[in-house]
């Protein structure tokens, strides 16, 4: 993941995708899109649109529900946003502009997720794909169990 002051420089640099991506369709950039992505940018992990909209709410922002649906499809269009689902029926977010690939653990008693990448994994992915001659263009891979802490 990148450092923390390299990601407060990019924010601009998201919205300016962005911009570009909805004029190319005709489409502007409003106040509530901004908030929306601007709410989503301050967020860490995996939230879901419900999270990000209460969390305007509770910084007295009008936005309705379905813009922020509507914007976090938008940011997804563009590759800023990447959908997770991790099998409880619920999407959540992350951002992805500038963040490194990665997979996931989650933990059956807690919920929580711990993200993992594995120089490993990709070893395994690319010998596979070889020996099944598979071109690749996006891999998920959850592992679920029970966390240090819930054992404890
Ligand atoms: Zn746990
Ligand atoms: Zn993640």
């Amino acid at each position: 993941m990148a450092p923390e002051k390299e990601r407060c420089a990019d924010m601009g640099k998201e919205l300016e995708i962005l911009r570009e991506h909805l004029a190319r369709h005709g489409m502007n950039l409003t106040r509530q899109r901004v908030a929306v992505v601007n709410a989503f940018l301050k967020t860490d992990g995996h939230v879901t649109a419900e999270e990000i909209y209460q969390q305007l709410r509770d910084e007295g922002s009008r936005v309705g529900l379905a813009t922020v649906y509507r914007t976090l499809s938008l940011l997804t269009d563009c590759n800023l946003a990447i959908p997770r689902s991790f099998g409880d029926g619920t999407v959540r977010y992350e951002k992805a502009y500038g963040y490194e690939s990665h997979d996931h653990m989650i933990c059956d008693s807690c919920g929580s997720i711990v993200e993992f990448h594995s120089d490993c994994v990709d070893q395994l992915k690319c010998e596979l794909l070889t020996q099944h001659n598979f071109v690749v263009d996006r891999h998920r891979l959850v592992l679920y169990g029970i966390c240090g802490n819930c054992r404890e």
